[in-house]
């Protein structure tokens, strides 16, 4: 099959590649690299099955295939709010770029949206139902205001086109290629406790995340782009096993048996309190369930990051 992977150069999209390689798809990577890098898709460059495209997707593209793959965005919260508008542009005319590619070609459109659409939750685990409390203006609006409309506009051309659309809702997710300096909270503490630093806590760290590990993700997203069932769907991926951030950093230090003492920051604006996805539906659709848990993830993670680091 010929598939598209914007963002194909990021932390996810360049695992999605090589798995989606892996199974004999011809696969083209679009990517602007304002917060991917070429580093992570190079061992697929030699592949007759893949291709880079070094663009971005808010101008326009005419590409042929058969299912796109949209995870085009700025995704940690330290590189949206360096990039607000960047992450506001590939987000909507990126999306609509897309969508106009997958309407040209009758193409299956997946978009990566996102657990932030749910905002800081009234609700706790978030279903897919539930419509979420985002701050419209607040320093993380040019991220979950514009997945809003992402998911908006590609329901649009659900209706409107007929286009066969999935979209995924992805909640945290870690492991091996994250940037080591991206600022979220797995690489910032994994990168800490290797040094023996101080694990940076915002806030008293009771706030919860729910981390699933990539291959996990992987999985489900592949899943998403196959499965007939999930043809309109809207779907929530991730691992519903929540913990607080003080949780979090004590595991890590424990996996990397580091002495860090822990330094309490400032607790950044509209940071949601609490995280876990309702995966009933993606089990029941997908028939997809993570199978990786925290330490193992971590585990596999933290002997990544140490040859990135030594
Ligand atoms: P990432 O920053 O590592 O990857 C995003 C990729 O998109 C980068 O390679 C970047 O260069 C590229 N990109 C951004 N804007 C672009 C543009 N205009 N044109 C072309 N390329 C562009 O982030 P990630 O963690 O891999 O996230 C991938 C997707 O999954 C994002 O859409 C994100 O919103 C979504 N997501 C991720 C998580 C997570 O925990 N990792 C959670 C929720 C949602
Ligand atoms: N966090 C933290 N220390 C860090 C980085 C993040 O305590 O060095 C917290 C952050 O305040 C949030 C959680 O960890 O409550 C997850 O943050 P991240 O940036 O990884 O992703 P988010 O889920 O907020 O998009």
């Amino acid at each position: 099959m010929k598939i598209v992977v914007a963002g194909g150069a990021g932390f996810i999209g360049s695992h999605l590649c090589e798995r989606l390689i892996n199974l004999g798809h011809q696969v083209t990577c679009i990517d602007n690299l304002i917060t991917g890098l070429e580093k992570n898709i190079s061992h697929l460059s030699s592949s007759n099955k893949f291709t880079f495209l070094k663009k971005d997707i808010a101008e326009k593209i005419d590409l042929k295939t058969e299912l796109i793959y949209h995870l085009a965005s700025p995704a940690s919260p330290a590189d949206y709010i360096k990039y607000p508008l960047q992450t506001m542009m590939a987000n909507s005319l990126g999306t609509k770029n897309l969508l106009e590619i997958a309407k040209t070609n009758k193409a299956r459109f997946v978009l990566a949206s996102t657990s932030e659409i749910y905002g800081d939750p009234k609700i706790s685990p978030q279903s897919e139902s539930y419509w979420g409390n985002v701050n419209p203006i607040g320093l993380r609006s040019c991220y979950d205001e514009s997945k809003r409309f992402s998911e908006a506009l590609t329901s649009l051309y659900k209706r409107q086109y007929y286009i066969d659309v999935v979209i995924i809702r992805v909640f945290n997710t870690y492991g091996p290629r994250m940037r080591v300096n991206d600022g979220r909270v797995i690489p910032n503490f994994v990168f800490q406790a290797m040094k023996n630093q101080p694990l940076t806590v915002y806030g008293d760290g009771n706030q919860t995340r729910s981390f699933c590990y990539i291959d996990d993700m992987i999985d489900g997203l592949i899943a998403a782009g196959e499965s007939d069932k999930a043809s309109g769907e809207v779907i929530n991926l991730g691992n519903p096993n929540e913990m607080t951030i003080l949780e979090t950093a004590k595991t890590i230090k424990k996996i990397c048996a580091a002495g860090s003492k822990l330094k309490f920051c400032p607790r950044p604006e509209d940071d949601p309190m609490q995280r876990q996805p309702d995966i009933t539906k993606a089990n029941k659709i997908l028939g997809w369930y993570p199978k990786i848990n925290f330490e193992k993830g971590l585990e596999k993670t933290v002997s990544w990051f140490f040859k990135e680091i030594v």
